[in-house]
């Protein structure tokens, strides 16, 4: 089976929007294994789109096309693709009843031209939008088909997770079974490096790496006939992943840093309370989002003063004059008294300069120092972290997160 992309949309020849819809496609595609060798971008116009369509349906048994779904007179994508399927276009009453309550919902009335976002070529199969008011659809005739999707990403991407993926495993007689592996504390090109001879080798199931904020992650993608012949294929390579990259690897399900921690507090029935400078209630807020938590996370204080480190976690004010508020001595502080304060098997804390003022030469900006207080002892590491002040917030959150982690893996040795 072969597929074109055809996206739709003056802006998109104009330069003044990136057409990322036909990168998300076609990288779904080529998960499936289905060949794509065109792609065409045209605007908004009746005769043009007339002539794209005509040309990829001589050359493709399938045809995406985005954008132009919408109300106004220069969405043509429907009407186009009706007379080349050669079907009248009919009024779907279930989508105009959804159209009419999406704008009740937000309170507006809704115009006669949305009348035309209802409107579908015969026989078309409908696939609901749950992020916007135009439906797309998939339409058949003799062999081939057309899918229309809306042209804003965050209706098209989960439309076509959720209604095509599904359609084109099913005529593809193939489907996808992913395990997302998630890395913590390894840079993305020393994890390339390492699984370079993997990831070269690999046509099925195929190792994928994706760089996150302060994190990384591998998806490892099988295309085969049903699940279990999925996880038999997975199966191996994701062990040899695991052996190569040992405990950076914080889980093989995709779930964050948080929800791996939180996991292994409950494990083991663990206490915790946080006590937080620069992140600023970023940790708290991040395992106060896992159901569940009220059992082993007691408590979480954002002490952003000397006085609140003073006040609240019992730092001494000679160690604040001496070492200053960013420093291995006042993060140790923190993290015994916010321990001690709540009571908690655990004391988390961090402290640090996220700019873009206030650094100096010694304590630049970036430099964080993260501690974590247990009965054996308090841990502290210092970072030195770089990007703006979100990313390094985010990144003494994450670092601290791991810290906790790696202390809980070594459950009940450590205590
Ligand atoms: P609407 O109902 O919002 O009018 P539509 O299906 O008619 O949706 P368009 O009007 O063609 O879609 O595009 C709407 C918006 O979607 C564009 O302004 C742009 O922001 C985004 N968009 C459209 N096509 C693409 C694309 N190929 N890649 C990325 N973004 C796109």
């Amino acid at each position: 089976m072969t597929a074109e992309i055809l996206s739709v949309g003056t802006e998109l020849l104009m330069g003044n929007i990136l057409n990322t819809n036909a990168q998300y496609i076609s990288q779904r595609l080529c998960d499936l294994g289905i060949n794509c060798y065109f792609q065409t971008t045209v605007g908004d116009n009746h005769d043009r789109l007339i002539d794209a369509v005509d040309l990829a349906l001589s050359r493709a048994d399938l045809l995406i096309l985005t954008g132009g779904l919408g109300p106004t007179a220069d969405d043509l994508t429907k009407e186009t693709i009706a007379d080349a399927f050669g079907k009248e276009l009919i009024l779907d009453p279930p989508s105009l009843e959804h159209i009419r309550m999406r704008f009740a919902r937000m309170g507006h009335e809704m115009t006669p031209n949305n009348l035309k976002q209802a409107m579908f070529p015969l026989e078309s199969t409908i696939l609901p939008n749950l992020n916007g008011t135009a439906p797309g659809c998939i339409v058949e005739a003799e062999g081939k088909a057309a899918i229309l999707l809306p042209g804003p990403p965050k209706e098209m991407v989960p439309m076509f997770e959720a209604s095509v993926m599904p359609y084109l495993q099913n005529r593809s007689g193939y489907t996808l079974v992913s395990r997302v592996v998630r890395v913590f504390g390894m840079g993305e090109s020393e994890v390339e490096y390492r699984l370079k001879s993997l990831i070269g080798r690999q046509t099925n199931p195929t190792v994928a790496p994706y760089a996150l904020s302060g994190e990384m992650k591998l998806r490892v993608t099988a295309r085969c006939k049903n699940n279990e012949e999925g996880d038999r294929l997975i199966a191996p390579v994701l062990a040899e992943i695991q052996e190569t990259l040992g405990d950076v690897i914080y889980s093989v399900d995709d779930e964050e840093l948080h929800v791996a921690c939180a996991a292994l507090l409950k494990a083991y029935n663990v206490t915790i309370a946080v006590a937080e400078s620069c992140t600023g209630g970023m940790i708290a807020s991040k395992l106060v989002s896992v159901p569940g938590i009220s059992e082993f996370f007691l408590e979480g204080a954002v002490t952003y003063s000397n006085d609140a480190k003073i006040r609240c976690l019992g730092v001494k004010k000679e160690t604040l004059a001496e070492h200053t508020a960013v420093s291995a001595e006042v993060a140790r502080e923190m993290a015994d008294g916010i321990r001690l304060a709540a009571n908690a098997s655990l004391g988390l804390a961090t402290t640090g300069i996220a700019g873009p003022d206030g650094g100096t030469q010694e304590r630049p900006v970036g430099l964080v120092f993260i501690a974590l207080s247990s009965n054996c002892g308090t841990t502290v590491r210092e970072l030195h972290l770089t990007g703006n002040r979100e990313r390094i917030r985010n990144a003494a959150s994450l670092h601290a997160l791991d810290l906790l982690r790696r202390h809980l893996l070594k459950y009940p040795e450590n205590c």
